[in-house]
């Protein structure tokens, strides 16, 4: 028996609405879709709002048994390599340093333990909610040196960018960055060049293809033959999205498609795009489990290398060590389901995390301990 989406409050007073009849025929589109194509379909959302939505929804249970969401790389609280989060923790303890970062980053562990851990000791850490906010602590402390810990996709990198020009032109002394954005589409190309994991199709994130611009997947779709639907976030954009996906399987077809065009364009936002291209520069960056990859992050560019808290303080990057116990790694390539791991609700839970897709909020491994109804194994369902 199949599922119906939970929809918003609002749509489920008073009988039918639009929405749950559109809702309802998506349903029903995906089913005879899936019955056609007759064999097992993967696809993978990459972005871990996407993931959250997914369960939420209720889309999970809904899906027919041989249709199966894959979570990717797509959060960078996850994808951020522990020597970084090692790195910001050394940072944090130099004396005078003002540690400003994301709240997700804070319970990340990391070689050297934690930036929670870190600030319980002494060092003064502190969660801002933009790179502005992290600038102006350092306008406010001018005899402190202020390091914002900078992560995230295309979607924040053009806030950093921002805060790290406004910095240059006012002439801002103590304030750099430790800079760890992260760019999506070289990680898709990274794990389809592993190749050990069958796709059908990515569900393309829609906030970050509001600044990079649909046509920013056409590799992945001219080069490997995968189909890439760009999709919002609310169910039906999802549900969409997915039946665009099965669609293409159906017929065979590799296509670029954005059902997401009220908020992306085909080339994105050349304001943001302009100010990256002016900051940062594309760099070999490395990250959990997919390990180092050819243009994949962001430096600062040679004008903006004064900002750079690494160069600064003269940090350089330990080895890469995670716990081997944790699947993490596994679960953001989508090798692995966070049920596969043994710490998983033993003794990794959201309020003692073990792995970064059990701190984020929206990482794979919280949503499912949040969310998750057992379902049928993907051998079964194939
Ligand atoms: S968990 Fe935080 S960092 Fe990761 S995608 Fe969600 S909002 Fe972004
Ligand atoms: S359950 Fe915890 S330890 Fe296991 S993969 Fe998820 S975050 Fe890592």
């Amino acid at each position: 028996m199949v599922e119906s989406i939970r929809l918003p409050a609002v749509q489920q007073h008073g009988g039918a609405s639009p929405l749950r009849d559109s809702a309802a025929a998506l349903q029903t589109q995906i089913a005879s879709l899936a019955r056609r194509i007759g064999r097992k379909t993967q696809f993978m959302e990459v972005c871990g709002t996407h993931t959250v939505s997914i369960f939420r929804t209720g889309i999970r249970g809904m899906l027919p048994p041989n249709v199966r969401m894959l979570s990717g790389p797509g959060c960078p609280v996850c994808v951020t390599a522990q020597r970084d989060i090692d790195a910001a923790i050394e940072l944090a303890a130099r004396p005078g340093v003002i540690l400003a970062t994301y709240g997700d980053m804070l319970r990340v562990p990391g070689r050297l333990g934690s930036l929670e851990r870190q600030r319980a000791a002494g060092a003064d850490v502190r969660v801002v909610t933009s790179a502005r906010a992290a600038l102006r602590i350092a306008r406010e402390n001018p005899q402190r040196e202020v390091v914002f810990l900078a992560v995230g996709f295309e979607t924040t990198a053009p806030a950093t960018a921002a805060v790290i020009r406004t910095a240059e032109s006012e002439c801002v002394k103590n304030f750099s960055a430790l800079v760890s954005h992260k760019l999506v589409v070289p990680a898709m190309r990274a794990l389809l060049d592993a190749g050990d994991v069958r796709l059908d199709g990515f569900l393309c994130p829609g906030h970050v293809s509001v600044i990079i611009g649909a046509e920013a997947y056409r590799p992945i779709v001219d080069r490997y033959r995968q189909p890439c639907v760009v999709a919002g976030f609310e169910p039906l954009q999802i549900l969409r999205g997915i039946a665009a996906l099965l669609t293409q399987v159906a017929r065979r077809e590799a296509r670029l498609e954005n059902v997401y065009t009220a908020a992306v364009p085909p080339r994105g936002n050349a304001v943001a795009l302009h100010l990256l291209a002016e900051v940062f520069a594309p760099s070999r960056t490395a990250w959990r489990e997919l390990g180092e990859i050819p243009g994949s992050g962001l430096e600062l560019a040679p004008r903006y290398c004064r900002f750079d808290a690494a160069r600064r303080f003269g940090i350089t990057l330990g080895p890469e060590v995670n716990n081997p116990a944790c699947l993490c790694g596994q679960v953001i390539c989508g090798r692995a389901e966070p049920s596969d791991c043994a710490l998983f609700r033993n003794g990794c839970t959201p309020l003692t995390p073990i792995g970064p897709c059990m701190v984020s909020s929206e990482g794979t491994c919280a949503a499912w301990f949040k969310y998750a109804a057992p379902r049928p194994s993907a051998e079964a369902a194939s």
